[in-house]
């Protein structure tokens, strides 16, 4: 089984579009999308409709949530506050309730899937430091899970608990002596440094995960965002990849 994994796609429906044209060349049996379809940028319902098209797997994200009505806005910063309002306001009814209705896991035999962590995944907590990795790989009971939420593409091993040396657009196969977290970066609002959309091709059998990073057109996602007067460090954070 072929899979493509997107995650933190953001509303970014050029960066999302530019995924899905790379991914006709990959081929995937599914599509899997861990969450965070919107928020930040400017084109969530049309995000929210190609995810519908493309995916046949979707998961909650935090920001997911807040517009869907079930979290408040209450613990995000301003910029973020923003948007979020932004968001749920744009939203129809069925938008609302399509985002309601995902799970926070989703789980198969050999592979399960989260927004943030297993430890508490409706608590969003952000896996960037040992003891939340430690917590995250004491729920785990597969040999592999992926999580997004950083919007950091990572592969942690329980044994070494770092992540271990990435390469783009290469395969890289999976450590099989341990249990395995990969992040497979973001679509729509990476923050390594690299402004490209990121996305992972996992061959399951042969348990080998391949970044793929893709280019598209920034400055029509940043003009959206100003369009509709968003705060302008949305737009500017884009080109810089943080
Ligand atoms: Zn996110």
């Amino acid at each position: 089984m072929r899979l493509a994994i997107i995650s933190d796609i953001h509303a970014n429906l050029q960066a999302l579009e530019a995924v899905l044209r790379d991914m006709e060349k990959q081929i995937p049996d599914h599509v899997i999308c861990l969450g965070d379809l919107v928020g930040y940028g400017a084109f969530p319902s049309e995000c929210i409709q190609l995810v519908q098209k493309h995916c046949s797997q979707v998961i909650l994200g935090n920001h997911d949530s807040v517009c869907a009505g079930i979290d408040s806005l209450d613990d995000y910063y301003e910029e973020a506050q923003i948007s979020l309002e932004w968001t749920r306001n744009r939203l129809d009814e069925s938008e609302q309730e399509y985002l309601a209705g995902l799970p926070y896991i989703l789980e198969g035999e050999q592979t399960i899937y989260v927004h943030a962590s297993l430890h508490c995944p409706e608590q969003w907590e952000y896996i960037d430091y040992e003891e939340l990795l430690r917590l995250h790989f004491e729920n785990q009971e597969t040999p592999v899970c992926f999580a997004g939420h950083t919007h950091l593409p990572a592969i942690f091993g329980r044994k070494a608990m770092a992540s271990a040396a990435l390469s783009w657009n290469s395969p890289l196969p999976l450590p099989k002596d341990q249990q395995i977290l990969v992040n497979p970066g973001s679509v729509g609002q990476p923050r390594d440094q690299d402004p490209r959309a990121c996305y992972v091709i996992y061959d399951e059998a042969q348990r080998i995960v391949t970044y793929r990073r893709v280019r598209y057109e920034i400055a029509r996602a940043q003009n959206g965002i100003r369009a509709v007067k968003m705060p302008s460090f949305l737009a500017e954070r884009l080109a810089e990849g943080i």
